[in-house]
C-alpha cells in the first residue's frame, strides 16, 4: 500500500494534523483534519458533526468542498490525519466523492502515532464511478 513519502506528503499531512484540532466531534470525539493539494494551493477542512448524525459531513469531503468553491476541480494530493492509532482511511462515501475530482490522486495518511502511509485513490476505489459513464452520444432517449 505503502508509496515512498516525499517532503511535500510530510507539509501535506502537516497541515491536515495542523487544522484536525478545529473539528466539531462532540458526537464521536474522533477528530479529523483533510489536506487538499490543487493548483498549487492547499485547502483545508474538518469533520463536522450533527445532532441528526447522517448530515454530518467528513473532513475529507469539507476540504474538496473548500477548493472547489475556491475554483480548483483537479486535485493532486489529499492528506488525512484522524484520532486512530493506525493511519485514517477516507470512508467509502469519500473516496466516491473524491474520485470525481482526480482518481488517481494521491493519498496521504496519518493518525495519532507517528506512522504514515501513501497510496492513491485508485488503489482505496478501484473502478471507481465517474463521468465518463454518463456521457451519452446525442443526449436523447434511446428506445
Ligand atoms: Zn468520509
Amino acid at each position: 500500500m505503502t508509496k515512498g513519502i516525499t517532503q511535500p506528503d510530510l507539509a501535506l499531512l502537516a497541515f491536515a494534523r495542523e487544522i484536525r484540532s478545529k473539528a466539531y466531534a462532540p458526537y464521536s470525539n474522533f477528530r479529523v483534519g483533510a489536506a487538499i493539494f490543487a493548483g498549487g494551493e492547499i485547502f483545508q477542512g474538518v469533520n463536522v458533526e450533527n445532532a441528526a448524525y447522517g448530515s454530518t459531513i467528513c473532513a475529507e469531503r469539507a476540504a474538496a468542498l473548500a477548493a472547489v468553491t475556491a475554483g480548483f476541480t483537479d486535485f493532486d494530493a489529499i492528506a488525512v490525519v484522524g484520532d486512530s492509532d493506525a493511519p485514517t482511511v477516507p470512508c467509502g462515501a469519500c473516496r466516491q466523492f473524491l474520485a470525481e475530482f482526480n482518481p488517481e490522486m494521491r493519498v496521504i495518511l496519518g493518525g495519532k502515532t507517528d506512522a504514515v502511509e501513501v497510496t492513491s485513490l485508485d488503489v482505496l476505489l478501484p473502478d471507481a464511478f465517474v463521468r465518463g459513464y454518463l456521457d451519452q452520444d446525442d443526449g436523447e432517449d434511446e428506445e
